[in-house]
């Protein structure tokens, strides 16, 4: 009894305190009482995620500047670009985790398993909530925290949308892989009718974006080289596979050259692109799809249904956008462009990644000081010629705007108002608004949340660097560019600037790369391996690496497995 006592105590003293707001545990500490001397020194860092964002950022970060805490319901970090990959059995699921724990051994961070349910801002304190019991939630206290907890897949409030699967996460691909070998497994036995054989062998994806499209590719090259092998009694005619993708065109962000290349591709195998067509209701079998100036609706039976149509808030972000009057009717959590979120006024609460936006209400300002240096003969307009130098200073500088070379003459002709040749302020001006309101936030990819936690991690470092030296790490001050009114170190630091590299595909034994300024790549094998050449060297660990590299080889010398576990 003494020593339960003692043991309690010695919790209390170290690890936690009663009495936050919800009376709830405060845990001050997590580990051992050294440990504890040394972290009342350091400032306390609590990173809510184990994905793109958050992992990068603990890479970057110098583990002798702050204690470092991770949160997150998921003990390994996904790479998710190769998701589609597992979801027949090209890679197997573990070949695309890596352990939060293996990450951040050299770090010297520490691991929560926990959903974190709520944020306290004036105490600063995170709630958090192991497994899914609300009384076993406590608190941990942070100096500065970041929100890294990506996003869920939007429903668009569509009903019966229960019935369809997603892919965000291992398990999915998981269902998704045993629902296929369900399906071809019951389309073949002898009591199922012709008729439901034929739905089962029906497979619809509800989204033509990278997500969809990946996966009916990859579904595609399981069905040829794969299934028909094992399954020689279904013959390939009688499985379809539907691509239901409500503009115009699949990939439709996407250099338009792309989206093309895809349509012909599927047309050729087969695969139905379904374009300017939304769908209006999914039942247990079938959906319900509209298309675009029709008023019919259509039904489209399926065996297995894919719902891949964008992102929407997770609950913990909407609890928080729920609290801050800054961030109400937002679709994404506000931050300024230090990353900071808006609605905190003492630079101590960060988020990246697909839970996030950044507002930049500086960009038409920001454009604007490009006139006078593009204004060659300063007479306060612009000429074709001068006009094509500043796109170029401008797709340089603010890649998403869309403005390059080969669109310069497109956009000059449509705002050059009066037809007279050359483009006047205010005409130069209401086109920056318009670019404006199109593209401020970025793209929801692994690619940013990427790029934004290793610009945090750097800037995290700095921070404590400053604190101890008083010495600003960059040459340049940058206070002038804040969008802070009360600036602080953060504000003094580089705000973060967001470089897009091109966006990958794999369409089915090809692949596509858009780079930006209407430079695409697409072609077979040689795409398709410098496609995994790319992913390869992104992998975190050599671990995870080798084996990618042994399931590629597996795959090509024996095939999928199609067992069903
Ligand atoms: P995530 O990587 O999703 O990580 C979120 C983390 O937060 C997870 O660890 C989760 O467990 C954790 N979490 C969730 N809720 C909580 C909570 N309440 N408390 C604590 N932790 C929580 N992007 C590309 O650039 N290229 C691609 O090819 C590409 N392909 C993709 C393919 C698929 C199938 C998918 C689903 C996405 C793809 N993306 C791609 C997008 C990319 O995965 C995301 O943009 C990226 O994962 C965003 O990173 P993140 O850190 O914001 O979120």
């Amino acid at each position: 009894e003494a020593q339960a006592k003692e043991h309690e105590e010695k919790i209390i003293r170290l690890c936690t305190r009663k009495g936050g707001p919800k009376g709830l545990m405060i845990a001050e500490h997590l580990t051992d009482e050294k440990d504890y001397e040394n972290t009342t020194k350091r400032p306390r860092l609590v990173i809510l995620g184990s994905g793109w964002g958050a992992i990068s950022l603990i890479k970057g970060l110098d583990k002798k500047k702050y204690h470092v805490t991770i949160v997150s319901p998921q003990n390994y970090f996904l790479f998710t670009p190769l998701l589609p990959s597992a979801t027949v059995g090209t890679l197997e699921p573990r070949s695309l985790l890596e352990p939060v724990r293996s990450i951040i051994k050299g770090v010297d961070a520490h691991y929560v398993e926990a959903k974190a349910t709520d944020v306290v801002f004036d105490e600063k304190l995170v709630e958090v909530t192991p497994g899914d019991d609300p009384n076993a939630s406590f608190y941990i206290p942070y100096d500065k925290l970041v929100i890294a907890v990506g996003s869920e897949s939007i429903t668009h409030g569509i009903e019966g949308i229960e019935y369809c699967h997603t892919l965000k996460s291992i398990n999915d691909a998981r269902l998704i892989r045993k629902k296929i070998m369900d399906n071809f497994e019951k389309a073949t036995l002898p009591t199922t009718s012709p008729e439901e054989r034929k739905r089962l062998l029906s497979f619809v994806v509800c989204g033509g974006g990278p997500t969809g499209v990946e996966f009916a590719a990859e579904l595609y090259d399981f069905l040829t080289e794969d299934l028909v092998k094992y399954f020689p009694n279904v013959l390939r005619n009688e499985v379809q596979v539907s691509i239901i993708q409500s503009s115009d065109h699949i990939l439709n962000t996407y250099d338009e050259k792309i989206s093309n290349f895809a349509e012909k591709k599927f047309n050729r195998e087969h695969i139905n692109v379904i374009t300017n067509a939304r769908v209006q209701k999914v039942e247990s079998d079938h959906l319900v799809y509209k298309m675009k100036n029709e008023q019919d609706t259509k039904n489209l039976d399926y065996g297995l249904c894919l719902w891949s149509t964008g992102i929407a808030m997770n609950p913990l972000t909407k609890t928080i956008s729920n609290k801050l009057p800054e961030q109400q009717n937002k679709r994404a959590l506000v931050t300024d462009s230090r990353l900071r979120l808006k609605g905190i006024k003492d630079s101590s609460v960060y988020a990246i990644g697909d839970c996030s936006t950044i507002e930049n209400p500086n960009l038409v300002q920001g454009l604007m000081k490009f006139f006078s240096d593009a204004d060659l003969d300063k007479n306060g307009q612009l000429s074709y010629d001068e006009f094509a130098l500043l796109a170029t200073k401008i797709a340089r500088k603010y890649p998403l705007t869309g403005i390059h070379l080969k669109r310069a003459h497109e956009l000059f002709d449509r705002y050059d108002v009066d037809k007279s040749g050359t483009l006047e302020l205010n005409e130069l001006r209401s086109m920056f608004e318009e670019i404006d309101k199109k593209f401020t936030s970025l793209p929801a990819t692994a690619q940013v949340a990427n790029q934004q936690g290793k610009y945090l991690g750097k800037k995290l470092n700095q921070i404590v660097i400053a604190a101890e030296t008083s010495i600003l790490p960059s040459s340049r001050d940058y206070s002038e560019d804040s969008d802070s009114n009360c600036p602080d170190t953060d504000d003094k630091l580089a705000p973060f600037e967001y470089a897009h590299l091109g966006s990958m595909a794999y369409i089915g034994n090809a692949a596509v790369a858009d780079f930006g300024m209407g430079w695409t790549w697409m072609g077979g094998l040689s795409a398709v391996y410098l496609w995994r050449s790319v992913y390869f060297s992104e992998q975190v660990s050599l671990r995870t690496r080798v084996l990618l590299a042994s399931d590629w080889t597996k795959r090509s010398l024996f095939g999928r497995d199609i067992s069903k576990f």
